[in-house]
């Protein structure tokens, strides 16, 4: 039993399923990782049942408001969760992410299904797994059984290798947990095959959350010059393509990345159209501005800058200036697709970001469209963190 300090339950009250250490009175027993235990205000209001993480600042994660220990608890929120992406998602062709951490009620678990094929022709689907709290971790041989049995996939793949992990206490950890993985394989998005590196691409090997920002933005690329920045494996940059743009100019940092989108643009019959150019975009958005070159439709979907509270300022003037630079490359009635996947940076102070940049570039803008990430990720009310994920997509007048 976790006994909150007087007050601290109004945000557990209103949907946030985190507990700070400093936030707690007293600790009844001496709970050991992974233990459910259960939360209470200082007036004894029960408040459900939550994963111990010992070392992690956020220390209690609510996985119930019941009174449930995690071994009832784990299955039943699984199927829930893939009863909303039945709802969502064609689950035979589509890949998606399947359990979205606290949002499903299995705090610190990332589980993304991809459905596609193997090098050896071996049509299956396969789980790229995160475990990012020690409550979880403590949990994952019981996670993998109700993966393997609600989902029979051909294998899983754990990618559990995000800084956050030290803040828990774990270590990094990266193989295969069930059956068989693939290095890649080739999946559908919009109609177009990429090719997933499962054991090695960014984060769980591709970036599902944006698969219908993609479309939103290849619907107005028709006949367009597109810049896509920060293009990662091109999943912006190739939907525009397939969707009619004239050219296509691909940026990352990332070389590995590149060749993907080099390799995802011949699977598609998208080369001729689709160029990369290894850079920091920061210095290319600028370099091309100088050089008068103009796009009419640029995308910038950069990593999160902000990594907590105390970087979010540098990370809004990071943002102004990419968003700066954009603005001054488009052509009249050219479309800006911008995005922050950054839960610091919140929607508000996203938005008057990017009207300051406007207001720097001396240009005027519609925004045509506020998007939020795919249903396969979805919120929760009341927590924040979970709304990570902002696509704004704007046409200069
Ligand atoms: N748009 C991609 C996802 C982008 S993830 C998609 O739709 O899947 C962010 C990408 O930014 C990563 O691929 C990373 O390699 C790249 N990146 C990070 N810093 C960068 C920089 N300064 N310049 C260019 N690319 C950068």
């Amino acid at each position: 039993r976790v006994v909150l300090k007087p007050r601290e339950e109004d945000r557990l009250i209103r949907g946030h399923p985190w507990v700070y250490d400093n936030e707690i009175a007293r600790v009844q027993g001496s709970p050991v990782a992974g233990d459910a235990v259960a939360l209470e205000s200082a007036r004894g209001r029960f408040l459900g049942t939550a994963l111990w993480s010992p070392a992690s600042k956020i220390r209690a994660r609510r996985y119930s408001d019941e009174a449930l220990p995690f071994a009832s608890h784990l299955r039943p929120a699984l199927d829930r969760a893939l009863k909303l992406r039945a709802a969502e998602f064609d689950l035979d062709r589509e890949s998606c992410r399947v359990v979205f951490g606290e949002a499903d009620g299995l705090p610190g678990l990332i589980v993304d299904r991809f459905v596609g094929e193997a090098p050896d022709a071996v049509k299956g689907s396969w789980l790229s797994v995160q475990v990012l709290a020690a409550g979880m971790a403590a949990h994952k041989s019981a996670v993998v059984e109700a993966l393997e049995a609600a989902l029979s996939p051909n294998g899983i793949m754990e990618r559990s290798e995000a800084p956050v992990l030290a803040y828990e206490g774990l270590k990094p950890s990266v193989g295969i947990l069930a059956g068989s993985v693939p290095q890649s394989l080739t999946m559908l998005e919009n109609g177009l095959r990429f090719e997933v590196d499962l054991a090695s691409g960014q984060k769980t090997g591709w970036f599902l959350d944006q698969a219908r920002n993609r479309a939103a933005a290849a619907r107005r690329a028709g006949g367009l010059r597109v810049l896509d920045a920060f293009c990662n494996q091109g999943g912006f940059g190739l939907a525009c393509a397939a969707a009619g743009a004239a050219s296509v100019l691909a940026v990352d940092s990332s070389a590995p990345a590149l060749a993907a989108v080099t390799a995802n643009a011949a699977r598609n019959g998208l080369s001729d159209q689709v160029s990369t150019r290894e850079a920091n975009a920061f210095d290319l958005l600028r370099e091309l501005e100088r050089s008068g070159e103009r796009f009419g439709l640029v995308v910038l979907d950069p990593p999160a800058f902000a990594k907590n509270k105390a970087s979010v300022e540098g990370a809004l003037r990071g943002y102004k200036d990419i968003n700066l630079r954009a603005m001054k490359l488009l052509e009249p009635g050219g479309y800006l697709v911008t995005c922050s996947c950054s839960s610091w940076v919140d929607r508000d102070s996203f938005m008057s970001t990017i009207a300051d940049a406007a207001a720097d570039a001396r240009r005027r803008f519609r925004v045509l469209e506020e998007r939020p990430a795919a249903p396969d990720h979805p919120a929760l009310l009341g927590y924040s963190e979970s709304r990570y994920l902002k696509c704004a997509i704007l046409q200069a007048l």
